[in-house]
């Protein structure tokens, strides 16, 4: 049950799985679909595929980055962690631009660009921009452990994320943790000095460190009061 219950879940977000449920059961499978599923077994959330570029040059720069970071090369993560950001910016677009280029030389340390899986507007809308599994850069010493999430909001450093982020994040999570077991913890990307105490943490590069203060304490309170039983652990 367990497994169909992953395949309809994977329909709801437009995976090519959903041709296969329909195209192998048929009818049987809708009338299935009606008594198998809760609403406690399927909040997912609607997820709109959003893609930044991703070719061979992300690839080679992720392996570089874990090269430099972790000592080791690797492309993918097995998510041990959801860290949760803001954007410090008002414009859902604005962002998805500056995370879409693969490279930005800017950057020290490696110039992989700076990216998240998840990027969730103020009216909730939800975009994946990379596999759940990528390594993307989003958090210093969790980045091969860890799937981000940005909301947009918080510039100027004001706590205005809105309620239908809050309900988008806690869907979205909620999600992640059924699909991936393996997620323990769910922090706020300035729960990072708690996190440095932990297995978690990992990162070569002698005071590679910045202060953050995102999402804010009250947006983190609502995520632990929302995902309550879920068997996440919060800092
Ligand atoms: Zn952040």
């Amino acid at each position: 049950m367990k497994k169909l219950i992953a395949l309809l879940l994977l329909c709801l977000l437009g995976s090519s799985a959903c041709a296969s449920v329909r195209d192998s059961a048929g009818p049987a499978a809708e009338t299935r679909k009606e008594t198998v599923l809760t609403a406690q077994d399927v909040p997912g959330p609607e997820i709109i595929q959003k893609p930044i570029a991703f070719s061979n040059v992300r690839r080679r720069l992720m392996r570089e980055y874990a090269r430099i970071h972790y000592g080791e090369e690797m492309e993918t993560i097995v998510p041990r962690a959801v860290v949760v950001h803001w954007t410090a910016s008002d414009s859902m677009e604005g962002v998805y631009r500056f995370f879409y280029p693969e490279e930005q030389p800017k950057l020290k340390n490696g110039t992989l660009n700076v990216a998240s899986h998840f990027l969730v507007g103020k009216d909730g809308t939800i975009w994946q921009l990379t596999p759940e599994t990528a390594l993307d850069r989003h958090a210093i010493g969790l980045n091969w452990c860890a799937i981000g999430i940005e909301n947009v909001g918080g510039a100027d450093g004001k706590e205005d994320l809105t309620e239908a982020q809050l309900e988008a994040n806690i869907r979205l999570i909620r999600f992640l943790h059924q699909k991936y077991p393996t997620i323990t913890w769910v922090l706020g990307h300035y729960q990072q000095d708690e996190a440095m105490h932990t297995e978690l943490w990992k990162e070569n590069i002698k005071g590679y460190y910045h202060g953050k203060i995102d999402p804010g304490p009250i947006f983190m309170q609502g995520l632990r009061d929302g995902l309550a039983g879920e068997g996440v652990k919060f800092f």
